[in-house]
């Protein structure tokens, strides 16, 4: 190889170092995420709950990160949820279903992208799930669906309040029927904790679609979301090809949602806990400030009474 070549090689590889796209394997193992501002590091974001001090954005985070905001850091216990055979249906497209499995569990640490938790917040034991939208873009089969069921019924034994933080793109296409069964188990779920007059809140977190906007994640007592997230059941273009009209630039997003009327309240990430909480003490009766003021009132009024009567 004489120096003519060595140069040229060398070149070649300066020109690939510059031009190698980072893969979504390496953007994950960063220190570094995006946001409005351009690069910010992940550790910056994670102290501020993963919501940008500068534009607001609230950033996808994990079940075990949602949980460890909501009920303090590991301060809540995992329930174990049954989980069904795999790929009932031997499912190929261009990777096999059971290696996408493989895949998400290893990348995510769950056996399911239903996460369900036992917890406390103000006193008020709490039975709560998420969805992680790492763990194929958060889409519901058999498994999440079981993962919903065990939560309503572990509510329902221990009569907890269930609160969930729905997000995902729908049900599974891998799982086809039996994916869209679970719109109707997971339905007729919460319809045993409104029997059961157990409180149900939902929180929507970005983004939530398809069929789990259609089933148990719209039916909450009281709606919650975050902030800009996207809910919706078909996607934006989908319906502007049918409509033939444009839309505003907020379609979907929690705000636009809320005037639309299907969320009642928009709470910043730093909120929830203290919402939910005050929410749950007014619906349960329970350690709230307004019910210790009630009562605190009708002593004082039966006091009175007493004494004027003697
Ligand atoms: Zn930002």
């Amino acid at each position: 190889m004489n120096w003519i070549t060595k140069i040229i090689k060398a070149g070649e590889k300066i020109k690939s170092a510059i031009h190698k796209r980072a893969s979504k394997e390496d953007i994950a193992n960063s220190d570094w995420t995006s946001c409005c501002t351009g690069p910010i590091l992940k550790k910056d974001l994670e102290d501020n709950l993963w919501v940008c001090n500068i534009c607001g954005k609230h950033h996808r985070i994990s079940c075990k990160q949602r949980f460890d905001i909501f009920f303090g850091k590991n301060n809540y216990e995992i329930l174990k949820t049954p989980i069904p055979q795999d790929d009932p249906l031997d499912w190929e497209d261009s990777k096999k279903y059971i290696d996408r499995l493989k895949d998400a569990r290893k990348k995510t640490n769950q056996e399911c992208a239903v996460m369900t938790v036992r917890g406390q917040i103000n006193g008020i034991n709490i039975t709560a799930g998420a969805i992680n939208f790492e763990f194929i873009g958060g889409s519901i089969g058999s498994a999440e669906g079981e993962a919903i069921i065990y939560g309503v019924q572990h509510s329902i034994d221990n009569k907890n309040p269930f609160i969930f933080f729905p997000c995902g793109g729908g049900q599974r296409m891998h799982e086809s029927p039996i994916a869209l069964a679970q719109m109707t188990r997971t339905t007729l779920a919460i319809n045993e904790l409104k029997k059961n007059n157990i409180p149900y809140l939902v929180c929507f977190t970005d983004p939530t679609a398809g069929g789990i906007t259609a089933s148990f994640a719209m039916l909450g007592d009281v709606t919650l979301a975050e902030p800009n997230s996207l809910i919706a059941f078909a996607g934006r273009r989908v319906i502007q090809a049918t409509v033939k009209e444009d839309l505003p630039e907020n379609f979907q997003r929690s705000e636009y949602v809320q005037e639309c009327g299907f969320v009642d309240l928009i709470v910043q990430r730093k909120d929830i806990k203290k919402k939910i909480s005050s929410l749950l003490s007014i619906l349960l009766k329970k350690n709230s400030d307004i019910n210790n003021k009630l009562s605190d009132e009708t002593t004082k009024t039966n006091l009175e009474t007493t004494a004027k009567a003697s």
